[in-house]
């Protein structure tokens, strides 16, 4: 029942997993506030310790099962997030502090490990790295399981859901820690809110691969979001509509009853050839942040994975993996998706993705430092370990390889002198590899796309990555909403970039893909088709509509398109245009074709609803 005291509200946070929910808030249980309070006796001691190593051995267990649960239902690299947490159980700064406020401050084991757990995460979100502050919220889950075990008999799991509501729920926090993530039945837990979290956090990454639409980092808290208030979001954009109305209720239900059926009607498309009306044809692939992701985006979308963000594999582990674990990941995701192909992006870490396992120098200016192909070369080491195992997995799909962010000609044949050399140890080694594998860059700094023409004689394919190119080339920051307006993939000065790469790969025999959020958003699609562009890599989801839109339209009318567009003088000139030539070739496309959020993932997105 709607609230008739509450007033309609629209709040917008930051989207991590996309889809559109109407539920009412459930406020997550835990609170620390009624816990046990109490002085001891010296005397007392030995028995607090006792207590605190059987919640510990519980939580141990709690963890193992739920490591279990993980590997089985969603995949080894997620099952790996309860690892960090198991290895914080046993981490000896937490338990010799522990046990130090036990014996100084003469207190009960629940503030002693309360205590101890807000001084560890404290430390730790100190940290310059980013990824290594995000981790604290992992400490202070495994504080919270700790002293619910101490609470509770043994055998008892937390319970943090829902559960005997067939309305469905949208979970708010202050924060949700990754096992509770893991915990969530997306039967029960439509959506969650918080008010901390970003898109990089474990939570995240999590909601994404559970398929729960999730929106963190609300800048005003979530006091407003009481338990039973009734809010209509939608995870992509990150909009909240509090106490919504009937009407805004009634349009949601409505939009995603549309989109559901929209959805079904593009799937029925999946194995046509992306082929425009007069002939031409084009490649459509995914982006990829996980090996589990392969068997979807082989089954469900048919297609191969034209850029494996690899970085995610180390953001998701406690420690650096090993060539055997990389090479196991590599060979996998080449298995699943044979006969067709996948493009492994050597590490992008750096920027705004950290590894918590290397201490990285805190830098003023990330996105311009030691980011990518450049961390790459300053450790030659983790490098090498990295191109063996892509190497390595060669021999059992098609495999290419690719490096990211190149910005100067010299950095390209370094790359390219460290892969031949790792491929000569191969060989030395009678170790197999495929001899012709195709080796490519990145165009996604200006200086490269400028001198496409130099790069282009030492690789087989460009790969342009526009959400890095307009952030370098307009200098604005992809992932600042107050300058999102500044945002433009389809500015003038980008196309020119644009052509400039294709004209030169096309001069000289190779091809050229394009990787960022620009090839998942349709509205774009005739603006890259008819720049010659050979393969979009998107998000999966986006791939259906991109694939519907370039079956509605001619080639002839994509090239015109762009020489119109290069004359304009402005991104909603191009944008206009782009506008014009859908209505008339594919005018049911027009309601899901918007621009492309300048952090987002793809538009198309908001197609996965569930409600
Ligand atoms: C890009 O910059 O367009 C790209 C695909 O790389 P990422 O988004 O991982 O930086
Ligand atoms: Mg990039």
């Amino acid at each position: 029942m709607l609230n008739s005291h509450s007033q309609p509200l629209v709040l917008r946070g930051t989207g991590v997993s996309a889809g559109l929910v109407v539920g009412r808030v459930v406020r997550s249980p835990k609170s620390t506030a009624q816990l046990p309070d109490f002085p001891i006796q010296p005397a007392q001691i030995e028995a607090e310790r006792e207590r605190l190593r059987a919640a510990l051995n519980e939580s141990r267990q709690q963890l193992n099962n739920m490591q279990e649960r993980l590997a089985a239902e969603l995949s080894e690299q997620h099952a790996e997030i309860m690892t960090f947490h198991l290895m914080l159980l046993d981490d000896p700064t937490l338990l010799t502090n522990i046990d130090a406020i036990l014996r100084t401050d003469l207190v009960c084991v629940e503030q002693a490990t309360i205590r101890a757990i807000e001084r560890f995460s404290h430390d730790i979100s100190q940290k310059n790295n980013a990824l290594l502050r995000e981790r604290a919220g992992d400490i202070r889950d495994v504080g919270a399981r700790i002293l619910h075990n101490l609470a509770l008999p043994a055998g008892k799991e937390t319970e943090t859901a829902p559960t005997n509501d067939a309305e469905p729920h949208v979970l708010v926090a202050e924060d949700i820690p990754p096992s509770e993530a893991a915990h969530m039945d997306p039967r029960l837990i439509a959506a969650f809110i918080t008010a901390g979290g970003s898109r990089t956090s474990h939570t995240a990454i999590l909601a994404r691969a559970l398929g729960i639409p999730a929106i963190v980092a609300l800048p005003n808290g979530i006091d407003v979001l009481e338990p039973g208030t009734i809010v209509a979001l939608d995870g992509e954009t990150g909009e909240i509509h509090v106490n919504p109305d009937r009407d805004t209720i009634a349009a949601f239900l409505q939009e995603t009853d549309r989109q559901k059926a929209w959805l079904s009607s593009l799937l029925a498309e999946n194995h046509q050839p992306a082929e425009t009306l007069d002939g031409y044809q084009t490649c459509l692939v995914a982006n990829v942040e996980l090996p589990s992701e392969a068997m979807t985006v082989h089954e469900r979308y048919n297609v191969g994975i034209g850029l494996f963000r690899t970085e995610f594999l180390f953001l998701n582990s406690c420690k650096l993996l090993t060539e055997e674990e990389q090479f196991e990941a590599y060979k996998t995701t080449a298995e699943t998706v044979y006969p067709l192909s996948v493009i492994f992006r050597t590490l992008d870490i750096g920027g705004d993705k950290f590894l918590s396992q290397i201490d990285m120098a805190h830098e003023l200016n990330p996105f311009m430092g030691m980011r990518a192909i450049r961390f790459s070369l300053h450790r030659p080491d983790l490098f090498r370990v990295q191109l063996r195992a892509m190497l390595r997995a060669s021999a059992y799909g098609k495999v290419r390889i690719m490096f990211p962010l190149i910005s100067t000609l010299d950095e390209l044949i370094h790359a390219l002198e460290h892969l031949e050399e790792v491929k000569q140890d191969l060989r030395r080694r009678r170790i197999p590899f495929n001899e012709t594998l195709d080796v490519g860059c990145m165009i996604e700094v200006p200086s490269a796309a400028i001198l496409a023409e130099r790069l282009v004689k030492h690789v087989d394919f460009f790969s342009i990555g526009t959400n890095d190119l307009v952030q370098y080339s307009l200098a604005v920051d992809r992932s600042n909403p107050d300058i999102a307006y500044l945002y433009q993939p389809p500015h003038p000065a980008i196309l020119r970039l644009i052509r400039n790469v294709v004209t030169v790969a096309c001069e000289h025999g190779k091809w050229v893909s394009l990787c960022g959020e620009m090839a998942a958003e349709p509205l774009y699609t005739p603006l890259v088709l008819g720049m010659g562009i050979h393969e979009l890599s998107m998000s999966p989801v986006a791939i259906p509509p991109v694939r519907h839109l370039v079956r509605s339209i001619n080639m002839y009318d994509a090239e015109n398109l762009v020489a119109e567009a290069l004359r304009c003088g402005s991104a909603d000139e191009v944008e206009a245009l782009c506008r014009k030539l859908i209505a008339k070739a594919c005018p049911e496309m027009l309601p899901h074709a918007k621009k492309c959020p300048a952090n987002g993932q793809a538009p198309a997105e908001r197609l996965n609803c569930r409600i």
